[in-house]
Parts: C-alpha cells; structure tokens; sequence
C-alpha cells in the first residue's frame, strides 16, 4: 500500500477509501479556489451549501430515497439517537417494539426506558450471547415503530432479510452497515447511522427520516433534541460538523462514481466476507463466532484455540502491517471490521496470514 499505510480492521474510527484520502489532503489548504481550507469556510456559504446538498443528493440516489426522507447531519454520535427516538416518537400513550441482539440494542432500550417510555422487547438473542439474529417476531400492530439494529458491530451478526413488521415502520439503527447493499427505503420510518464505521470521520451522525414520523413529534422538546428543528433547516440549525459532512459527501462520491452503486457494493462485500468466512469454515484453528445464518458481512468476528494464542496472533498481524483485530473488549477474540474501504487486497492479505500463523502454531 502507498504512503506506509496499514490495512486497517479497525471497527471505527475506521478505514477511509485511499481516494477520498487524497482529495481530503488536497482540499486542506485552499478549497475550490475559495483561499481557504475546507475546515475555514463558512457553514453559510455557497461553498458549503455545494457540499451538504451534493452529499444529501447523492444519499438519496444511493439507497433510492423519494422526497418522502430527509436525509440530516446530527451531532452526538449514534448513541445521541437512542434518547432522540423514545423522545420524539412515543409520547404518552404509545409504545414502540424493539428487537435486541447486542450491546447497542441494548443501549438503545436502556434509553428509551431510562425516559419511561413504554417499550416492549419483543425478542433477544441473549440466551445466546448474541450469535444470532431472532426469526418470526411478532410485532405489535400498534407499536409506533420497530426498532433493530442490522449490523451488530461488536457480535457480529447482521440481519440477512429485515424483518415483516406488518405495516409498522421500522426504525434501523445502520451505523456498520448503512450503504453496504441496497435497501428497500419504504419499509424504515427512520435510519440512523454514526458515520464513523462506513462512511467518514467520527463527529456526525446521519439520520434518513421519514415526513410521516415527523407529524408524532410533540413540539415542546429543546429544540436541539427535536428533529423538526434540523428537517427546516437543512441541518444548519446551528454550526453543522462541517469537515466530517465534506467527508461522507466524498465517500458517497466514491460510492456512485468509482464503485458503481450499493449493487455493486454488496457484490463486492459479499466476495470479501466470503473469503474469510470460507477460509475459517474449512479449519478447526479459527471459529467464526456468529451463527452461519446470522454472519456479518461488516464485521467477522472468530476466536482461535486459546486465549495466548489469540494475543500472539493480533501481535504478530500487527508487526505485519494489518492492525484493529482485536474483539471488542467486552467479548475478548477477534475481529476484523471489512467495511466498504476495505480492499479485497487487504482480505488476501490477512488470509495468507491466518494460514501462515495457523501452520506455525497450530
Ligand atoms: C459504534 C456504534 C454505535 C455508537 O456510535 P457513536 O457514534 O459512538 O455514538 C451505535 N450503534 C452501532 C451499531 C455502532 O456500531
């Protein structure tokens, strides 16, 4: 790779595609002849509004949004999401479905309880420590909505098919996964996703919502908590997170132009999990951790025979240039996060790896 980079498995802060790197570098210090850095440019300038429209267009074109959805820049991170959505869409009276299958399920629930709203857990995959993704819920016809999360980073696990909800909207936590594949926009109500897994920099977090859902939010909520305050005003309520903005119009540009669309994304994840999952199927050294049926495609988590073994291993990847393969700390293992970035190269490459180690030391 160019400039000493590493391949980087990082669950996120994540890899970036090497080309919008470059613009980034190239736009640091003077900004389409404007004499100023893209971080210097006002919020309020033509040069911004170029920039969040193009990236809203361009979200829109990608996972095939009508005029329905408004696409927002939030700060907070994701995690700001899982107080917002109770706060928002369940006032008195209404209660929501929520489907639980990891850590950041569970802290979506915890927020929603923490503000005693009325929220039913309608299944878990608890029992299991979170290998799989539930099947055949029943939904509750008059919850508000139904929430998932279709990329559970630190288990990984994905939902393969989202769920019927009969009607219900459903409300997607997408931070690992948001613009892996296409998607079928009419079922989600809303979808949320930190942009620091699959599509920028950590500090701003995209929301697609839907103009139905907006009607149900009551209208004495602080008006930075509200997400009618940010639909009226294109995101720019206040001072947006102007770089990381920039950085996912580049990456959603890369998407369209370089990649050829979410189509041909998921083609290419695809081909990239499989690999390593095929890889990890065919030995008894490495075990993958997630149900077959509920693998992610983002985030391939696998344990090796013994605990020793796995430190050598995340040390000796490292010293060889592939770095972020340790689990999540409160599950210990391995993982490596693939994400849209990651090249197939950097797959082969950790797969030449695994089988060099495995012979070493199994
Ligand atoms: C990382 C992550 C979060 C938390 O995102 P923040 O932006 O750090 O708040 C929430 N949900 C999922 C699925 C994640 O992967």
């Amino acid at each position: 790779m160019s400039e000493n980079r590493i391949y980087n498995f990082n669950a996120g802060p994540a890899t970036l595609p090497l080309p919008v790197l470059e613009e980034i570098q190239a736009s640091l210090l003077n900004y389409k002849s404007s004499g100023m850095s893209i971080t210097e440019v006002s919020h309020r300038s033509p040069w911004f509004d170029d920039v969040i429209n193009d990236a809203i267009a361009r979200t829109k074109r990608l996972l095939g949004l009508d005029d329905k959805f408004h696409v927002l820049f939030l700060q907070g991170g994701a995690s700001t999401q899982f107080a917002m959505i109770p706060m928002n869409f369940l006032a008195d009276g209404k209660s929501a479905d929520y489907v639980n299958t990891g850590t950041w399920s569970t802290k979506a629930i915890k927020e929603a309880q923490i503000q005693n709203k009325s929220c039913n857990v309608v299944a878990s995959s608890e029992d299991r420590n979170f290998a799989y993704i539930p099947k055949d819920i029943a939904f509750n016809k008059d919850a508000v909505f139904a929430h998932i999360t279709s990329n559970n980073t630190i288990k990984g696990t994905q939902w393969a098919q989202f769920p019927d909800t009969a009607g219900v909207p459903i409300i997607s936590d997408m931070s690992s996964d948001i613009m892996s594949r296409p998607l079928d926009a009419d079922k989600f109500g809303m979808i949320y996703a930190g942009a620091q897994k699959n599509i920028g920099p950590a500090g701003v977090c995209m929301v697609i919502v839907r103009d139905d859902m907006l009607k149900l939010i009551p209208d004495n909520l602080p008006s930075m908590l509200n997400y009618n305050t940010f639909v009226a005003k294109n995101s720019m309520y206040n001072t947006p997170p102007c770089f990381s903005i920039y950085c996912i119009q580049l990456v959603m540009k890369w998407l369209e132009e370089t990649v050829g669309g979410l189509a041909a994304m998921e083609k290419l994840n695809q081909e990239k999990a499989g690999l390593l999952y095929d890889f990890m199927d065919a030995t008894d050294f490495y075990n993958a951790t997630a149900d077959k049926d509920s693998r992610s495609l983002m985030n391939v988590t696998f344990r090796l025979p013994s605990e020793d073994l796995e430190q050598q291993f995340i040390k000796d990847a490292t010293a060889k240039g592939m770095g972020g393969l340790k689990g999540h700390r409160s599950v210990g293992g391995c993982r490596a996060s693939i994400y849209n970035a990651m090249p197939i190269e950097g797959i082969q490459t950790l797969v030449a790896f695994m089988k060099e180690f495995q012979k070493n030391n199994g």
